[in-house]
Protein backbone atom coordinates (compact mmCIF):
# COMPACT_ATOMS: atom_id res chain seq x y z
CA UNK A 1 0.00 0.00 0.00
CA UNK A 2 1.37 3.44 -1.02
CA UNK A 3 0.99 6.53 1.16
CA UNK A 4 -1.21 8.09 -1.02
CA UNK A 5 -3.67 4.71 0.08
CA UNK A 6 -2.51 5.69 3.81
CA UNK A 7 -3.71 8.78 3.70
CA UNK A 8 -6.93 7.87 1.42
CA UNK A 9 -8.31 5.63 3.98
CA UNK A 10 -7.20 7.98 6.75
CA UNK A 11 -9.14 10.56 5.47
CA UNK A 12 -12.40 8.20 4.85
CA UNK A 13 -11.89 7.85 8.47
CA UNK A 14 -12.14 10.92 9.66
CA UNK A 15 -15.09 11.14 6.79
CA UNK A 16 -16.46 8.40 9.11
CA UNK A 17 -15.95 10.20 12.20
CA UNK A 18 -17.28 13.39 11.01
CA UNK A 19 -20.65 11.85 9.67
CA UNK A 20 -21.53 9.96 12.79
CA UNK A 21 -20.72 12.86 14.94
CA UNK A 22 -22.27 15.50 13.18
CA UNK A 23 -25.58 13.07 12.76
CA UNK A 24 -24.99 12.99 16.65
CA UNK A 25 -25.43 16.96 16.91
CA UNK A 26 -28.57 16.32 14.91
CA UNK A 27 -30.49 14.69 17.61
CA UNK A 28 -30.88 18.01 19.39
CA UNK A 29 -31.74 21.71 18.00
CA UNK A 30 -29.33 23.30 19.79
CA UNK A 31 -26.49 21.15 18.30
CA UNK A 32 -28.07 20.83 15.07
CA UNK A 33 -26.23 23.33 13.33
CA UNK A 34 -23.49 22.16 14.43
CA UNK A 35 -24.14 18.71 13.16
CA UNK A 36 -24.67 19.53 9.67
CA UNK A 37 -21.69 21.50 9.40
CA UNK A 38 -19.62 18.44 10.43
CA UNK A 39 -21.29 16.66 8.34
CA UNK A 40 -20.51 19.37 5.23
CA UNK A 41 -16.97 19.11 5.92
CA UNK A 42 -16.81 15.38 6.38
CA UNK A 43 -18.50 15.32 2.94
CA UNK A 44 -15.77 17.70 2.06
CA UNK A 45 -12.87 15.62 3.03
CA UNK A 46 -14.40 12.78 1.06
CA UNK A 47 -14.63 14.48 -1.94
CA UNK A 48 -11.16 15.96 -1.69
CA UNK A 49 -9.67 12.39 -0.80
CA UNK A 50 -11.22 10.74 -3.87
CA UNK A 51 -9.38 13.01 -6.35
CA UNK A 52 -6.49 11.85 -5.30
CA UNK A 53 -7.20 7.63 -6.00
CA UNK A 54 -5.03 6.45 -8.08
CA UNK A 55 -5.67 6.17 -11.78
CA UNK A 56 -8.61 8.56 -11.40
CA UNK A 57 -9.62 10.33 -14.91
CA UNK A 58 -11.70 12.51 -15.78
CA UNK A 59 -10.78 14.67 -13.62
CA UNK A 60 -11.78 18.55 -15.17
CA UNK A 61 -15.30 16.10 -15.69
CA UNK A 62 -15.94 15.51 -12.34
CA UNK A 63 -14.52 19.38 -10.98
CA UNK A 64 -17.77 20.72 -13.46
CA UNK A 65 -19.98 18.10 -12.28
CA UNK A 66 -19.28 19.34 -9.03
CA UNK A 67 -19.60 22.78 -9.45
CA UNK A 68 -23.36 22.78 -11.27
CA UNK A 69 -24.48 20.41 -8.31
CA UNK A 70 -22.91 23.03 -6.03
CA UNK A 71 -24.60 25.78 -7.53
CA UNK A 72 -27.85 24.27 -8.04
CA UNK A 73 -28.07 23.29 -4.60
CA UNK A 74 -26.91 26.34 -3.23
CA UNK A 75 -29.53 28.44 -5.18
CA UNK A 76 -32.14 26.01 -4.27
CA UNK A 77 -31.02 25.97 -0.70
CA UNK A 78 -31.16 29.94 -0.04
CA UNK A 79 -34.50 29.98 -2.14
CA UNK A 80 -37.03 27.01 -0.59
CA UNK A 81 -38.83 28.87 2.11
CA UNK A 82 -39.27 26.67 5.02
CA UNK A 83 -42.81 25.50 4.08
CA UNK A 84 -41.51 23.76 0.92
CA UNK A 85 -38.48 21.96 3.05
CA UNK A 86 -40.36 18.43 2.57
CA UNK A 87 -40.29 18.21 -1.17
CA UNK A 88 -36.84 19.79 -1.54
CA UNK A 89 -35.83 16.83 0.83
CA UNK A 90 -37.62 14.41 -1.67
CA UNK A 91 -35.43 15.67 -4.68
CA UNK A 92 -32.05 15.77 -2.90
CA UNK A 93 -32.99 12.72 -1.41
CA UNK A 94 -34.05 10.99 -4.90
CA UNK A 95 -30.80 12.11 -6.57
CA UNK A 96 -29.05 10.18 -3.87
CA UNK A 97 -31.32 6.85 -4.86
CA UNK A 98 -30.56 7.78 -8.51
CA UNK A 99 -26.68 8.26 -8.49
CA UNK A 100 -26.43 5.24 -7.07
CA UNK A 101 -28.52 3.37 -9.81
CA UNK A 102 -25.84 5.23 -11.99
CA UNK A 103 -23.17 4.00 -10.46
CA UNK A 104 -24.39 0.24 -10.46
CA UNK A 105 -25.40 0.93 -13.96
CA UNK A 106 -21.53 2.39 -14.93
CA UNK A 107 -20.15 -0.68 -13.32
CA UNK A 108 -22.56 -3.32 -14.64
CA UNK A 109 -22.32 -2.39 -17.74
CA UNK A 110 -18.39 -2.34 -17.74
CA UNK A 111 -18.82 -5.68 -16.56
CA UNK A 112 -19.92 -7.02 -19.99
CA UNK A 113 -16.69 -7.13 -21.24
CA UNK A 114 -15.07 -11.02 -20.09
CA UNK A 115 -11.93 -9.10 -18.80
CA UNK A 116 -14.46 -6.77 -16.14
CA UNK A 117 -16.33 -9.63 -15.25
CA UNK A 118 -17.18 -8.74 -11.33
CA UNK A 119 -17.07 -11.66 -9.14
CA UNK A 120 -21.12 -12.64 -7.62
CA UNK A 121 -21.10 -11.03 -4.32
CA UNK A 122 -20.21 -7.45 -6.00
CA UNK A 123 -22.07 -8.34 -8.64
CA UNK A 124 -25.37 -9.10 -6.22
CA UNK A 125 -25.18 -5.42 -4.04
CA UNK A 126 -24.41 -3.59 -7.33
CA UNK A 127 -27.69 -4.87 -8.93
CA UNK A 128 -29.41 -4.61 -5.39
CA UNK A 129 -28.15 -1.28 -5.29
CA UNK A 130 -29.34 -0.38 -8.50
CA UNK A 131 -32.93 -1.79 -7.78
CA UNK A 132 -33.29 0.13 -4.62
CA UNK A 133 -31.94 3.05 -5.60
CA UNK A 134 -33.96 3.45 -8.53
CA UNK A 135 -37.09 2.89 -6.94
CA UNK A 136 -36.27 5.75 -3.97
CA UNK A 137 -35.46 7.36 -7.44
CA UNK A 138 -38.68 6.94 -8.94
CA UNK A 139 -40.82 7.68 -5.46
CA UNK A 140 -38.93 10.68 -4.57
CA UNK A 141 -39.58 12.50 -8.13
CA UNK A 142 -43.67 11.65 -7.17
CA UNK A 143 -43.46 12.42 -3.40
CA UNK A 144 -41.96 15.72 -4.69
CA UNK A 145 -44.32 16.38 -7.22
CA UNK A 146 -47.10 15.63 -4.70
CA UNK A 147 -45.67 17.97 -1.88
CA UNK A 148 -45.25 20.96 -5.16
CA UNK A 149 -48.97 20.66 -6.09
CA UNK A 150 -47.71 19.26 -9.53
CA UNK A 151 -49.87 16.00 -8.97
CA UNK A 152 -52.89 17.06 -7.19
CA UNK A 153 -55.07 13.64 -7.85
CA UNK A 154 -54.31 10.99 -6.22
CA UNK A 155 -53.92 7.97 -8.55
CA UNK A 156 -55.07 4.82 -8.03
CA UNK A 157 -57.34 2.07 -9.74
CA UNK A 158 -58.01 -1.44 -8.81
CA UNK A 159 -55.75 -4.17 -8.62
CA UNK A 160 -53.03 -1.45 -8.00
CA UNK A 161 -50.81 -3.40 -5.48
CA UNK A 162 -51.12 -7.00 -8.32
CA UNK A 163 -49.57 -4.54 -10.96
CA UNK A 164 -46.81 -3.02 -8.50
CA UNK A 165 -46.48 -6.84 -7.59
CA UNK A 166 -46.00 -7.82 -10.86
CA UNK A 167 -44.13 -4.90 -12.29
CA UNK A 168 -41.11 -5.63 -9.02
CA UNK A 169 -40.94 -9.45 -10.21
CA UNK A 170 -40.34 -8.54 -13.67
CA UNK A 171 -37.32 -5.66 -12.09
CA UNK A 172 -35.73 -8.99 -9.77
CA UNK A 173 -36.01 -11.38 -13.01
CA UNK A 174 -34.13 -8.71 -14.71
CA UNK A 175 -32.13 -7.72 -11.61
CA UNK A 176 -31.57 -12.06 -11.75
CA UNK A 177 -30.33 -12.12 -15.10
CA UNK A 178 -27.70 -9.32 -15.14
CA UNK A 179 -25.99 -11.06 -12.42
CA UNK A 180 -26.13 -14.09 -14.28
CA UNK A 181 -24.79 -12.50 -17.11
CA UNK A 182 -22.34 -10.93 -14.70
CA UNK A 183 -20.70 -13.36 -13.19
CA UNK A 184 -20.28 -14.83 -16.51
CA UNK A 185 -23.11 -17.90 -15.50
CA UNK A 186 -25.20 -16.83 -18.48
CA UNK A 187 -25.45 -14.41 -21.63
CA UNK A 188 -24.47 -10.75 -20.73
CA UNK A 189 -27.23 -9.44 -22.75
CA UNK A 190 -25.07 -5.82 -21.95
CA UNK A 191 -26.45 -2.09 -21.78
CA UNK A 192 -29.80 -2.57 -22.80
CA UNK A 193 -30.65 -5.30 -19.69
CA UNK A 194 -29.06 -3.38 -17.30
CA UNK A 195 -30.60 -0.18 -18.32
CA UNK A 196 -34.00 -2.19 -19.05
CA UNK A 197 -33.95 -3.43 -15.28
CA UNK A 198 -33.00 0.02 -14.10
CA UNK A 199 -36.27 1.50 -15.72
CA UNK A 200 -38.59 -1.36 -14.59
CA UNK A 201 -37.04 -0.15 -11.41
CA UNK A 202 -38.22 3.32 -11.46
CA UNK A 203 -41.07 2.78 -12.85
CA UNK A 204 -41.93 0.62 -9.50
CA UNK A 205 -40.56 3.28 -7.30
CA UNK A 206 -43.67 5.41 -9.29
CA UNK A 207 -46.28 3.08 -9.49
CA UNK A 208 -45.78 2.43 -5.55
CA UNK A 209 -45.73 6.50 -4.67
CA UNK A 210 -48.63 7.30 -6.88
CA UNK A 211 -51.58 5.86 -5.07
CA UNK A 212 -49.99 7.29 -1.69
CA UNK A 213 -51.70 10.72 0.03
CA UNK A 214 -49.93 13.90 -0.13
CA UNK A 215 -50.08 14.05 3.75
CA UNK A 216 -48.53 10.92 4.20
CA UNK A 217 -45.38 11.54 1.67
CA UNK A 218 -43.28 12.48 4.74
CA UNK A 219 -43.01 8.87 5.94
CA UNK A 220 -42.52 8.08 2.39
CA UNK A 221 -39.65 10.66 2.18
CA UNK A 222 -38.40 9.38 4.93
CA UNK A 223 -38.24 5.37 3.87
CA UNK A 224 -36.98 6.50 0.41
CA UNK A 225 -34.53 8.39 2.38
CA UNK A 226 -33.24 5.25 4.38
CA UNK A 227 -33.63 3.05 1.31
CA UNK A 228 -31.45 5.73 -0.59
CA UNK A 229 -28.75 5.08 2.33
CA UNK A 230 -29.25 1.50 1.65
CA UNK A 231 -28.02 1.81 -2.00
CA UNK A 232 -25.37 4.15 -1.88
CA UNK A 233 -23.43 1.58 1.02
CA UNK A 234 -24.05 -1.23 -1.19
CA UNK A 235 -22.69 0.51 -4.67
CA UNK A 236 -19.53 1.75 -1.65
CA UNK A 237 -19.23 -1.85 -1.61
CA UNK A 238 -18.82 -2.74 -5.21
CA UNK A 239 -16.46 0.47 -5.71
CA UNK A 240 -14.08 -0.48 -2.62
CA UNK A 241 -15.04 3.16 -0.81
CA UNK A 242 -15.12 2.75 2.66
CA UNK A 243 -16.61 6.56 2.89
CA UNK A 244 -19.51 5.46 1.01
CA UNK A 245 -20.38 2.27 2.95
CA UNK A 246 -19.83 3.84 6.14
CA UNK A 247 -22.18 6.93 5.10
CA UNK A 248 -25.15 4.94 3.25
CA UNK A 249 -25.15 2.96 6.58
CA UNK A 250 -25.54 5.94 9.03
CA UNK A 251 -28.20 7.72 6.48
CA UNK A 252 -29.96 4.10 6.00
CA UNK A 253 -30.23 3.41 9.58
CA UNK A 254 -31.33 6.68 10.69
CA UNK A 255 -33.78 6.78 7.74
CA UNK A 256 -34.88 3.40 8.80
CA UNK A 257 -35.20 4.81 12.66
CA UNK A 258 -37.43 8.45 11.45
CA UNK A 259 -39.59 6.02 9.24
CA UNK A 260 -40.43 3.88 12.19
CA UNK A 261 -40.54 7.00 14.62
CA UNK A 262 -42.97 8.51 12.66
CA UNK A 263 -45.64 5.56 12.08
CA UNK A 264 -45.49 4.51 15.58
CA UNK A 265 -46.38 8.55 16.69
CA UNK A 266 -48.86 8.36 14.12
CA UNK A 267 -50.20 4.34 15.64
CA UNK A 268 -49.61 3.33 11.84
CA UNK A 269 -47.72 0.68 10.25
CA UNK A 270 -45.58 1.20 7.43
CA UNK A 271 -47.90 -1.54 5.60
CA UNK A 272 -50.90 0.87 6.48
CA UNK A 273 -49.17 4.20 5.35
CA UNK A 274 -47.67 2.33 2.04
CA UNK A 275 -50.79 0.67 0.70
CA UNK A 276 -53.79 1.90 2.44
CA UNK A 277 -54.47 5.01 0.43
CA UNK A 278 -54.75 6.91 3.74
CA UNK A 279 -54.26 10.62 3.78
CA UNK A 280 -55.74 10.32 -0.10
CA UNK A 281 -59.22 10.77 0.64
CA UNK A 282 -60.62 12.03 3.90
CA UNK A 283 -61.23 9.66 6.71
CA UNK A 284 -65.10 9.24 7.46
CA UNK A 285 -65.60 11.53 10.37
CA UNK A 286 -65.72 10.30 13.84
CA UNK A 287 -68.93 10.35 15.63
CA UNK A 288 -67.91 13.20 17.80
CA UNK A 289 -70.68 15.97 17.97
CA UNK A 290 -71.54 19.35 20.08
CA UNK A 291 -71.59 22.78 20.14
CA UNK A 292 -67.70 24.35 19.79
CA UNK A 293 -68.30 27.69 22.35
CA UNK A 294 -66.39 30.79 20.37
CA UNK A 295 -64.86 33.45 22.91
CA UNK A 296 -63.59 36.93 21.89
CA UNK A 297 -60.03 37.77 21.00
CA UNK A 298 -60.18 40.57 23.93
CA UNK A 299 -61.70 37.95 26.70
CA UNK A 300 -58.67 34.87 25.52
CA UNK A 301 -56.78 37.71 25.84
CA UNK A 302 -57.41 38.37 29.50
CA UNK A 303 -57.17 34.75 30.27
CA UNK A 304 -53.96 34.48 29.33
CA UNK A 305 -53.16 37.64 31.08
CA UNK A 306 -53.64 36.97 33.85
CA UNK A 307 -53.23 33.10 33.90
CA UNK A 308 -49.81 31.83 36.41
CA UNK A 309 -48.57 28.93 33.62
CA UNK A 310 -49.79 28.84 29.85
CA UNK A 311 -49.23 26.33 27.72
CA UNK A 312 -48.82 26.43 23.83
CA UNK A 313 -49.34 23.68 21.84
CA UNK A 314 -48.83 24.55 18.13
CA UNK A 315 -49.93 21.89 14.91
CA UNK A 316 -49.94 22.54 11.45
CA UNK A 317 -52.24 25.47 11.07
CA UNK A 318 -49.36 27.49 13.06
CA UNK A 319 -47.24 26.22 9.89
CA UNK A 320 -50.08 27.24 7.15
CA UNK A 321 -50.67 31.14 9.27
CA UNK A 322 -46.85 31.05 9.45
CA UNK A 323 -47.59 32.55 12.77
CA UNK A 324 -44.35 31.02 14.60
CA UNK A 325 -43.34 34.89 14.91
CA UNK A 326 -46.54 36.31 16.11
CA UNK A 327 -46.92 33.53 18.72
CA UNK A 328 -43.16 34.11 20.12
CA UNK A 329 -44.38 37.88 20.27
CA UNK A 330 -47.41 37.09 22.53
CA UNK A 331 -45.26 34.50 24.83
CA UNK A 332 -42.83 36.87 25.32
CA UNK A 333 -45.54 39.64 26.63
CA UNK A 334 -46.99 36.85 28.58
CA UNK A 335 -43.18 36.17 30.28
CA UNK A 336 -42.79 40.17 30.74
CA UNK A 337 -46.15 40.01 32.79
CA UNK A 338 -44.61 36.87 34.51
CA UNK A 339 -46.95 34.77 33.47
CA UNK A 340 -44.93 31.11 32.78
CA UNK A 341 -44.93 30.09 29.62
CA UNK A 342 -44.13 26.45 27.63
CA UNK A 343 -44.28 24.86 24.08
CA UNK A 344 -45.90 21.50 23.77
CA UNK A 345 -44.50 19.32 20.46
CA UNK A 346 -46.03 16.41 20.24
CA UNK A 347 -43.77 14.53 17.62
CA UNK A 348 -46.02 14.60 14.27
CA UNK A 349 -47.35 18.01 14.49
CA UNK A 350 -47.00 19.42 11.24
CA UNK A 351 -46.36 17.93 8.39
CA UNK A 352 -42.54 16.75 8.86
CA UNK A 353 -40.61 15.48 11.82
CA UNK A 354 -39.00 18.28 13.83
CA UNK A 355 -41.89 20.94 11.68
CA UNK A 356 -42.84 22.63 14.89
CA UNK A 357 -39.14 22.85 16.49
CA UNK A 358 -38.17 24.17 13.43
CA UNK A 359 -40.67 26.99 13.02
CA UNK A 360 -40.23 28.19 16.40
CA UNK A 361 -36.37 27.94 16.19
CA UNK A 362 -36.73 30.21 13.45
CA UNK A 363 -38.95 32.61 15.28
CA UNK A 364 -36.65 32.66 17.81
CA UNK A 365 -37.95 30.46 20.94
CA UNK A 366 -35.14 29.65 23.31
CA UNK A 367 -35.16 25.51 23.11
CA UNK A 368 -35.57 25.18 27.31
CA UNK A 369 -39.31 26.56 26.35
CA UNK A 370 -39.69 23.85 24.15
CA UNK A 371 -40.94 20.44 25.49
CA UNK A 372 -41.77 16.96 24.08
CA UNK A 373 -44.81 15.24 25.13
CA UNK A 374 -43.73 12.98 27.66
CA UNK A 375 -42.26 15.70 29.58
CA UNK A 376 -44.88 18.06 29.28
CA UNK A 377 -48.33 16.07 29.45
CA UNK A 378 -48.21 15.59 33.02
CA UNK A 379 -47.98 19.60 33.38
CA UNK A 380 -51.35 20.42 31.67
CA UNK A 381 -53.19 19.59 34.78
CA UNK A 382 -51.01 22.61 36.64
CA UNK A 383 -52.06 25.02 34.15
CA UNK A 384 -54.63 27.77 33.61
CA UNK A 385 -54.67 27.46 30.16
CA UNK A 386 -53.45 26.14 26.92
CA UNK A 387 -53.49 27.73 23.79
CA UNK A 388 -53.74 25.59 20.89
CA UNK A 389 -53.00 27.23 17.57
CA UNK A 390 -53.70 25.29 14.15
CA UNK A 391 -53.73 21.91 15.89
CA UNK A 392 -56.20 18.93 15.84
CA UNK A 393 -55.11 15.75 15.47
CA UNK A 394 -52.03 15.50 17.95
CA UNK A 395 -54.71 16.64 20.40
CA UNK A 396 -58.17 14.86 19.54
CA UNK A 397 -59.93 12.89 21.91
CA UNK A 398 -60.82 10.88 20.11
CA UNK A 399 -57.22 8.93 20.06
CA UNK A 400 -58.04 8.10 23.62
CA UNK A 401 -62.12 7.37 23.69
CA UNK A 402 -62.89 6.03 20.11
CA UNK A 403 -61.77 2.70 18.89
CA UNK A 404 -62.84 3.03 15.89
CA UNK A 405 -60.99 6.71 15.03
CA UNK A 406 -58.10 6.40 12.52
CA UNK A 407 -55.79 7.57 15.15
CA UNK A 408 -57.13 5.55 18.08
CA UNK A 409 -54.02 4.86 20.16
CA UNK A 410 -51.94 7.36 18.62
CA UNK A 411 -50.51 9.30 22.05
CA UNK A 412 -51.97 13.33 21.73
CA UNK A 413 -50.87 16.22 24.24
CA UNK A 414 -53.21 15.91 27.20
CA UNK A 415 -54.34 20.18 26.65
CA UNK A 416 -57.85 19.49 27.95
CA UNK A 417 -56.54 19.09 31.42
CA UNK A 418 -55.49 22.66 31.92
CA UNK A 419 -57.93 24.38 33.65
CA UNK A 420 -59.06 26.41 30.33
CA UNK A 421 -58.29 26.31 26.43
CA UNK A 422 -58.36 28.02 23.90
CA UNK A 423 -58.08 26.59 20.26
CA UNK A 424 -57.40 29.07 17.57
CA UNK A 425 -58.25 27.68 13.87
CA UNK A 426 -60.54 28.78 10.52
CA UNK A 427 -63.69 27.29 11.11
CA UNK A 428 -64.66 23.61 11.64
CA UNK A 429 -62.50 22.19 9.68
CA UNK A 430 -60.63 18.84 10.28
CA UNK A 431 -57.24 17.97 10.85
CA UNK A 432 -54.65 15.33 8.15
CA UNK A 433 -56.62 12.65 9.93
CA UNK A 434 -60.09 13.58 8.80
CA UNK A 435 -61.97 13.28 12.24
CA UNK A 436 -63.98 15.22 14.62
CA UNK A 437 -62.31 16.20 16.96
CA UNK A 438 -64.73 16.09 20.96
CA UNK A 439 -62.08 18.40 22.65
CA UNK A 440 -63.58 21.44 21.02
CA UNK A 441 -67.25 20.71 22.86
CA UNK A 442 -66.15 20.17 25.86
CA UNK A 443 -66.45 22.49 28.64
CA UNK A 444 -63.42 24.29 29.30
CA UNK A 445 -62.39 24.66 25.67
CA UNK A 446 -63.39 27.83 23.83
CA UNK A 447 -62.48 28.72 19.91
CA UNK A 448 -60.84 31.45 18.79
CA UNK A 449 -62.14 31.82 14.92
CA UNK A 450 -59.24 33.19 12.81
CA UNK A 451 -56.65 32.71 10.51
CA UNK A 452 -53.74 31.64 12.56
CA UNK A 453 -51.44 34.63 12.63
CA UNK A 454 -54.27 37.54 12.62
CA UNK A 455 -56.17 35.93 15.76
CA UNK A 456 -52.76 35.32 17.65
CA UNK A 457 -51.92 39.65 16.91
CA UNK A 458 -55.40 40.06 18.14
CA UNK A 459 -54.32 38.09 21.44
CA UNK A 460 -51.71 40.53 21.71
CA UNK A 461 -53.36 43.52 21.34
CA UNK A 462 -55.62 42.31 23.64
CA UNK A 463 -52.52 41.26 26.29
CA UNK A 464 -51.52 44.88 25.71
CA UNK A 465 -54.66 46.26 26.82
CA UNK A 466 -54.68 44.13 29.73
P1 LIG B 1 -53.82 18.78 11.89
O1 LIG B 1 -54.46 17.68 12.63
O2 LIG B 1 -53.51 18.57 10.46
O3 LIG B 1 -54.80 20.04 12.04
C1 LIG B 1 -54.45 21.29 11.58
C2 LIG B 1 -55.60 22.24 11.90
O4 LIG B 1 -55.10 23.55 11.61
C3 LIG B 1 -56.82 22.03 11.05
O5 LIG B 1 -57.86 21.46 11.81
C4 LIG B 1 -57.19 23.43 10.53
O6 LIG B 1 -58.51 23.74 10.93
C5 LIG B 1 -56.18 24.35 11.22
N1 LIG B 1 -55.64 25.36 10.31
C6 LIG B 1 -55.24 25.20 9.04
N2 LIG B 1 -54.82 26.36 8.53
C7 LIG B 1 -54.93 27.27 9.52
C8 LIG B 1 -54.63 28.65 9.61
N3 LIG B 1 -54.15 29.35 8.57
N4 LIG B 1 -54.87 29.28 10.79
C9 LIG B 1 -55.37 28.59 11.84
N5 LIG B 1 -55.66 27.28 11.80
C10 LIG B 1 -55.44 26.64 10.65
O7 LIG B 1 -52.48 19.27 12.60
P2 LIG B 1 -51.64 18.63 13.78
O8 LIG B 1 -52.42 18.62 15.06
O9 LIG B 1 -50.34 19.32 13.72
O10 LIG B 1 -51.47 17.11 13.39
C11 LIG B 1 -50.60 16.71 12.37
C12 LIG B 1 -51.21 15.57 11.58
O11 LIG B 1 -50.39 15.34 10.42
C13 LIG B 1 -51.26 14.28 12.38
O12 LIG B 1 -52.41 13.54 12.04
C14 LIG B 1 -50.02 13.56 11.89
O13 LIG B 1 -50.13 12.17 12.04
C15 LIG B 1 -50.00 13.97 10.44
N6 LIG B 1 -48.66 13.83 9.84
C16 LIG B 1 -47.59 14.39 10.43
C17 LIG B 1 -46.32 14.20 9.90
C18 LIG B 1 -45.09 14.76 10.54
O14 LIG B 1 -44.00 14.33 10.21
N7 LIG B 1 -45.21 15.73 11.43
C19 LIG B 1 -46.18 13.47 8.72
C20 LIG B 1 -47.32 12.95 8.11
C21 LIG B 1 -48.56 13.14 8.68
P3 LIG B 1 -59.33 24.86 10.12
O15 LIG B 1 -59.39 24.40 8.72
O16 LIG B 1 -60.67 24.91 10.79
O17 LIG B 1 -58.57 26.14 10.26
Amino acid sequence: MTPVDDVIKASYFATAVLFIAGLRSMSSPATARRGIIWAGVGMTVAALATFFTPGMHHIPLMIGAIAVGMGLAQWSGRRVPMTAMPQMIALFNGMGGGAAAAIAAVELIKGGSAAAHHPVDVAILAVVGALIGAVSFGGSLIAFAKLQGLIKRVLSFPGQNLVDLVVLAVAVAGGVLVVLGETGAATHYGTPLVLGFIGVALLFGVLMTLPIGGADMPVVISLYNALTGLAVAFEGYVLGNPAMIIAGMVVGAAGTMLTQLMARAMNRSLANVLFSGFGATPAASGAASGSARPIEAGDAAIMLAYADKVIVAPGYGMAVAQAQHKVWELAQLLIDRGVQVKFAIHPVAGRMPGHMNVLLAEAGVPYDYIYDLDDINPEFATADAALVIGANDTVNLSARTDPGSPIYGMPILDVGKADNVVVIKRGAGVGFAGVENPLFFEDNVRMLYGDGQEAVAELIRGVKNA
